[in-house]
């Protein structure tokens, strides 16, 4: 049987597949590049792990207060390595990403300091860290107050106010490097740094740190280096490689980064306690595997965005443009292709294969939302996922696969539920 025989099999139409072939024939360049850039991540993370005489025993269970951990202590400098920080804290103590950055700016954060975000709004979950939203235990409660400059209409940082922004109080600067469910534009790890400097130069003292998520290995370079001293992300995506079942990291310079691992365990307390729980090995392959698991999802973005577009819909960012990360928004304009797309995405999983995602109402959301994933990791946003509010543009953002292959077939079975419910013309 070939391939066209077992797709048909798996109820794809040889219109979606001649469509389909279309489409890649004109990416392979693309995908060339993005092959060369897993290429040098895949050294980089090598190395990392050469240089520090990663070895069988560091794979070892450790439990209770977790002392003498070599294993997780060795984690933790093949991360600094990979992101040239001075040290790490990376551990399945830290639940989520949402968790890494809270701990990261309330470890660096005292009563009367100020955050700036000099990039707009932050992800919604930070709302409630920062205290946007009232919430208990936010840095606001605490005594940290926060400050925001919107991006200009172009996308791009407004300097001015950024500098008037900066003030004696200022003391960490906020950078989403991913655009998450919002309309702008993701940024370039180049664009961070220009940022950074810009911000070093107003205040040499102040610390800025960059959510990475979704980010990392997108290029062959990380805001770590071009001046952040935190960079912060969910090992649930992007460097967990899939492997890793929960956890968070921070890289960064030494003092900020012991601060955090006195927050995260408690004052007297750092790096020594946290048992890593027998973790390590899907840790450390996860890492391994990340540069290669990115290039499957960054594959199946540009691939969906290819066909969307010359199907008609809008799409972000552009199949041609630039990609800073791994998520890819497709403007379906109607409810009815947002659940068409997610059935096509939750058909094509691994696991739940069989359920059917439906609009649903989600605390915290004023429209019902929509979700499709069959995970091996509850959650986990680097397997095959999509989800999006039903309300205009109806945008569904898509995002991971573990492999290329995978990933494609997910966008096929979206095309095929499109073209089922007579919401698509396949020429
Ligand atoms: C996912 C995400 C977060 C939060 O991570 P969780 O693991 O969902 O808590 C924060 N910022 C950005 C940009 C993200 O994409």
């Amino acid at each position: 049987m070939d391939i066209r025989a077992l797709y048909a099999q798996m109820g794809i139409s040889a219109q979606v597949l001649d469509f389909a072939d279309t489409v890649l024939a004109g990416l392979q360049e693309r995908f060339a590049r993005i092959d060369a850039v897993a290429e040098f991540n895949q050294a980089k993370v090598t190395a990392a792990m050469q240089k520090n005489r990663l070895a069988a025993m560091h794979f070892n269970l450790s439990s209770g207060y977790g002392y003498n951990d070599d294993g997780r202590d060795n984690l933790e400098r093949v991360y600094a390595d990979c992101f040239h920080t001075q040290a790490a804290l990376v551990r399945p103590q830290i639940t989520c990403g949402t968790h890494a950055l809270a701990l990261a700016l309330g470890a660096n954060l005292l009563p009367g300091d100020e955050l700036l975000s000099p990039v707009g709004a932050p992800y919604d979950t930070l709302e409630e860290v920062i205290g946007i939203r009232p919430s208990i235990g936010s840095l606001k409660e605490y005594g940290v107050s926060y400050r925001q400059v919107d991006l200009l209409s172009d996308g791009s940082f407004d300097y001015e106010n950024i500098r008037r922004a900066i003030n004696d109080k200022t003391k960490v600067i906020t950078i989403q490097r991913s655009k998450g469910y919002a309309t702008r534009p993701s940024f370039s790890v180049g664009q961070i740094g220009e940022l950074i400097a810009f911000c070093k130069q107003c205040k040499p003292d102040v610390i800025c740190m960059v959510d990475n998520c979704y980010g990392e290995f997108v290029d062959t370079i990380e805001p770590s280096d071009v001046g952040a001293d935190m960079v912060v992300g969910s090992l649930i995506k992007n460097p967990g490689g899939g492997l890793a079942p929960t956890g968070g990291y921070i890289c960064g310079t030494e003092r900020c980064i012991e601060r955090c691992a006195y927050r995260l365990n408690a004052p007297g307390l750092g790096k020594e306690v946290g048992a890593n729980l027998g973790l390590l090995t899907a840790f450390y392959q996860g890492l391994f595997l990340a540069p290669t698991v990115v290039a499957g999802a960054l594959k199946g973005a540009v691939f969906a965005a290819a066909c969307y577009e010359k199907l008609g819909f809008r799409v972000v960012p552009g199949s041609k443009e630039a990609r800073n990360d791994i998520i890819q928004a497709v403007e379906l304009g109607s409810r009815e292709g947002m659940v068409a797309f997610c059935s096509g995405i939750q058909a094509a999983a691994p696991v739940d294969s069989y359920v059917t995602p439906e609009p649903w109402p989600m605390p915290g959301y004023d429209s019902d939302v929509i979700m499709a994933a069959g995970a091996f990791v509850q959650g986990s946003s680097i397997e095959l996922s999509a989800d999006g509010p039903i309300r205009p543009p109806y945008a569904v953002y898509f995002q991971g696969g573990l492999t290329w292959y995978h990933a494609k077939l997910g966008i096929l079975m979206s095309l095929e539920k499109m073209h089922q419910a007579g919401l698509i013309e396949l020429q």
